[in-house]
């Protein structure tokens, strides 16, 4: 099924397939073998212009040295005490996106970016209160693996869709470079987590596809009424209707959803919070990853303590939802959703 997501209209080369890049080699008049060769280059040794492929004929290198290969710029790079790195990358436009690289014991994690800015305008998220730009390409997302690959001079093991944007808004791209990342960066299937807020009609297209990647949906509430206050967006997508689709696609794929819940203290992590998640969540595979509030600037929720988060957890699990708590990495470096960005862009 992975195989007919490409979408990748070349150049720029990055996120092509084997497949592609030869037959792209031989419009040029050079032999299949050569296809293999700049996929190995692009994807391995991360070459940054076509020039830097030395296994290739002189002559016909210096014809395709404009050609892009499709690598963004680091504008800024900040490493937290746990790790974490954040990384501000430029794009060819100018535009500025944020990708993390977490360490967690010895894997490499990558939080990526599908959107410049969101649209979503989530209450509680850093980027929902920065301007909306455009969806980034595949070759983009691709890029963002490799940057923090290098400098971590690690393989990556796990890639998220995090970072800033909403994945299921730029459906198309973000497929692509999953392509790519499973088959040509060589990341297993469900070690990418797609993460959605949730798209009318998007969850639905995503289980049809079969894939064995992971979907995390944030729902962050227990009731239609406050789910809207916290995501906007959910006025029209109703929290019943979000669910049913969430039921479908685990019985499309057989993977379970994961959910993730931002806990605000006194506002979502209740006792009756976690009875009527049970209520709505009977008989659906699912896991719950509880996410303290990384505290932003522009709203004022409060942080749950250690107790109160403790506490709601066992309210989940009395109801039999198997929970556990995500704790936030690289704190000191502005590491919510958006706020990296957010603070640099206030300097410049
Ligand atoms: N639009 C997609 C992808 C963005 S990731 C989605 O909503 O799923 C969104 C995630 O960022 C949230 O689930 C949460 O885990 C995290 N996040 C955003 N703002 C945060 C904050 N202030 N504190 C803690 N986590 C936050």
């Amino acid at each position: 099924m992975l195989d007919q997501l490409s979408v990748t209209a070349i150049p720029p080369l990055l996120g092509a397939s084997r497949a592609q890049l030869t037959d792209w080699v031989q419009e040029q008049q050079q032999p299949a073998y050569r296809g293999q060769q700049v996929h190995q280059w692009i994807y391995q040794k991360g070459v940054r212009s076509l020039n830097e492929i030395t296994v290739l004929p002189k002559q016909w290198r210096s014809e395709i040295a404009d050609i892009p290969v499709g690598r963004s710029q680091l504008h800024h790079r900040s490493a937290a005490h746990d790790g974490t790195v954040k990384y501000l990358l430029k794009l060819a436009d100018g535009q500025i996106i944020e990708t993390v690289g977490i360490p967690t014991q010895k894997r490499l994690t990558v939080c990526v970016s599908s959107q410049v800015g969101c649209p979503m305008a989530c209450d509680f998220c850093a980027t929902g209160k920065g301007q909306y730009q455009r969806n980034l390409a595949c070759h983009e997302i691709v890029d963002q693996v490799l940057t923090v690959q290098e400098d971590f001079q690690q393989r990556v093991a796990n890639v998220v869709f995090m970072g800033m944007g909403e994945p299921l808004l730029n459906l198309e791209n973000v497929l692509a470079a999953v392509r790519s990342l499973n088959q040509d960066v060589g990341i297993g299937q469900r070690s990418l987590t797609i993460s959605t807020v949730g798209i009318p009609g998007q969850i639905r297209k995503l289980g049809q596809l079969k894939l064995q990647t992971t979907l995390a949906v944030s729902l962050h509430a227990s009731n239609q009424k406050l789910r809207t206050q916290l995501v906007p967006s959910a006025q029209h997508y109703p929290l019943e209707k979000l669910l049913k689709d969430c039921r479908t696609y685990v019985l499309a794929t057989g993977r379970r959803v994961t959910f993730e819940y931002i806990v605000l203290s006194g506002v979502n992590d209740q006792p009756e919070h976690a009875l009527e998640l049970a209520q709505h969540l009977r008989g659906l595979q699912s896991h719950f990853n509880l996410i303290p509030y990384n505290p932003i600037s522009e709203v004022d929720y409060d942080r749950p303590t250690e107790k109160q988060l403790q506490q709601f957890l066992a309210c989940l699990q009395k109801q039999h939802i198997t929970a556990t708590i995500r704790r936030s990495r690289g704190l000191d470096r502005d590491a919510a959703c958006g706020q990296l960005r957010a603070s640099q862009l206030a300097e410049v």
